[in-house]
């Protein structure tokens, strides 16, 4: 805004803004800074001093009554706005404080985010190398399970290699003559004339009676010699009573399972020819191939291709016969 001069000297000889009558030549005049109207300093009460000091000084402003209504009340307005703008300020200072302290609060979390995450992955880590551990710790417990097992089995089997196991030898009421039909087959089948009674340690009929095939007979010799013959005369094709009967070794439970699978691969004609000898279930994958002794189910599994487990897992059938033998011994 730019102020009009004081000093009220127009050539057209103005009127005093308060009592109207005209400001002469030699007149003292002082004019408003805001609608510069001339007024008489005496129509104003403004002493000669003040005049004085009012006309001399460019940088002080007088205004008349209605412009000091006016100014006043602009003047009200500027301080309320400035009051407001100070409040809006205080409220965008404390906002930013509030957001600076919130920005904070995030990075703190975020950080601990970051923390929990890398201690998660870690315990992710660990978790895996232990699973680990632990899969390899029970492969090897499983591997020494099964060497026991295998352990076990040629113990249990150790104490067969003395018998043998005699199939199709008709069951009749006075089972009390078992014996003397043994060595009458003994005599006149298998050129054993020489076998006494003596020589029987034990002689039994195995499992339940069935009505449709005689019970399976275990035969234990007193001397590993004498039982070797036998089972190596069974050759010679015994008969009794007009049945076909078959000599076959006293195989453990888990060996005539696993002999019995192995048949079955043969007739399926995964593995050339399987027997057993002194008790070991042998088998040869080609015709050419080296006879190989088999004790458990991982070696039968590494040495054929197919699934052994597919057909067979649930037939526990320990039917023995001389049909499997194919390349027989
Ligand atoms: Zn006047
Ligand atoms: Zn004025």
């Amino acid at each position: 805004m730019t102020m009009p001069p004081k000093k009220q000297t127009s050539p057209t000889q103005p009127s005093c803004g308060k009592c109207d009558s005209l400001i002469k030549k030699r007149d003292k005049s002082i004019s408003c800074s805001i609608c510069n109207i001339p007024f008489h300093p005496v129509c104003y009460n403004i002493s000669d001093a003040k005049y004085e000091v009012l006309t001399e000084d460019d940088s002080l402003f007088w205004f008349c009554n209605s412009c000091r209504a006016v100014t006043v009340n602009i003047v009200n307005k500027l301080v309320n706005l400035e009051r407001r703008f100070e409040a809006v300020e205080s409220e965008n200072t404390s906002l930013k404080s509030n957001m600076a302290d919130m920005m904070k609060q995030l990075e703190s979390v975020q950080t601990k985010n970051k923390l929990l995450e890398e201690k998660i992955a870690e315990s992710i880590e660990i978790s895996k190398q232990n699973k680990d551990k632990l899969h390899l710790k029970i492969e090897r417990k499983d591997l020494k399970i099964e060497n026991l097992k295998v352990k076990v089995d040629a113990i249990e089997q150790s104490k067969n290699n003395r018998s043998v196991r005699i199939l199709g030898i008709p069951e009749v009421y006075d089972d009390g003559s078992l014996k003397d039909t043994i060595l009458s087959i003994a005599k006149e089948n298998l050129d054993m004339p020489d076998m006494k009674c003596c020589d029987i340690e034990t002689l039994h009929r195995m499992g339940r009676v069935n009505q449709d095939k005689p019970r399976d007979i275990i035969l234990t010799f007193t001397a590993q010699s004498m039982r070797d013959e036998f089972y190596k005369n069974r050759k010679k094709s015994p008969k009794a009573n007009g049945n076909q009967i078959y000599i076959n070794e006293n195989l453990t439970a888990f060996r005539a399972k696993l002999f019995y699978d192995i048949r079955q691969l043969v007739k399926r004609k995964k593995v050339h020819s399987t027997w057993t000898q002194h008790g070991n279930v042998m088998l040869k994958i080609e015709d050419t191939s080296r006879p190989i002794a088999v004790y458990e189910y991982s070696t039968l599994q590494r040495l054929t291709t197919g699934n052994i487990y597919e057909e067979s897992a649930d037939e526990m059938s320990i039917g023995f016969s001389d049909e499997y033998s194919e390349g027989d011994e």
